[in-house]
């Protein structure tokens, strides 16, 4: 399973379909894409092979902002349904998960009773809870505060319809990299994934948040403490 996520210039869907492509050995059931086109979330998903995934996806669609999964299903069957991303009610916020969320039941009876679930994954309940925490703060707090509560791994990426100019990443116990180039960023669970757009990256450590633009990179802890970290130069056999 993996995750891949690009800001930039470039159209999003292909950087995204390729890294998804790139991480195929990884192992995985199904595969999904976001992008955020003119102020509309588009998602496309599918079970089966990323071959599959291109084929669904609109190739008419241009955008700059996109995340992108493979799932290898722990909870829910694989299916288009489960497949990720996953998105909230209101439709504001989407989210790629990599790992298990292991209080997924107790954090759904205790913040989630009044919503109405659309997968059987573990993952869902991440969004609909920062979507449920958004309605009182803005969307970094939101996230931060649903992560101060998971208990288990992730590897998180998150979009914000209502900006088109940042995307949310978290990780804990599951691998995650930022990578750095000149005109955008780009997230991956491995280098392989994006080598061919940069050999720059930089580590994400378990318990940060990151608040990702096109030309910055924000590195917090979940206690709002900001990081500096320098990124390596990555050397994969391509
Ligand atoms: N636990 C999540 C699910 O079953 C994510 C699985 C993964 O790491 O791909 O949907």
């Amino acid at each position: 399973c993996g995750i891949v996520g690009y800001i930039g210039n470039q159209d999003a869907k292909e950087v995204l379909l390729q890294g998804l492509e790139k991480l195929e050995y990884r192992g995985y059931d199904s595969a999904g894409l976001a992008v955020i086109n003119q102020g509309d979330v588009q998602i496309f998903k599918e079970k089966g092979r990323i071959a599959d995934l291109r084929r669904v996806v609109n190739q008419k669609i241009l955008s700059c902002i996109g995340i992108g999964h493979t799932r290898w299903a722990t909870h829910g069957k694989p299916s288009t349904k489960n497949a990720h991303p996953h998105q909230c009610n209101i439709g504001r916020f989407t989210i790629v998960h990599n790992g298990v969320i292991e209080n997924y039941e107790q954090l759904k009876h205790r913040y989630l009773s009044e919503v109405h679930l659309k997968s059987d994954t573990d993952t869902e309940i991440i969004v609909q809870m920062i979507s449920e925490f958004s309605k009182y703060t803005d969307t970094e707090e939101a996230f931060i505060k649903t992560l101060e509560l998971l208990k288990g791994s992730y590897a998180i990426a998150l979009l914000d319809k209502e900006d088109e100019e940042t995307i949310y990443v978290a990780k804990n116990k599951s691998p995650l990299l930022i990578g750095i180039g000149d005109t955008f960023n780009v997230i991956a669970s491995d280098a392989m994934a994006t080598i061919q757009l940069t050999d720059q990256y930089v580590e994400i450590m378990d318990e940060e948040v990151v608040i990702l633009k096109r030309d910055k990179v924000i590195i917090k802890r979940l206690n709002g403490e900001i990081i500096k970290r320098d990124s390596y130069r990555a050397e994969l056999d391509t």
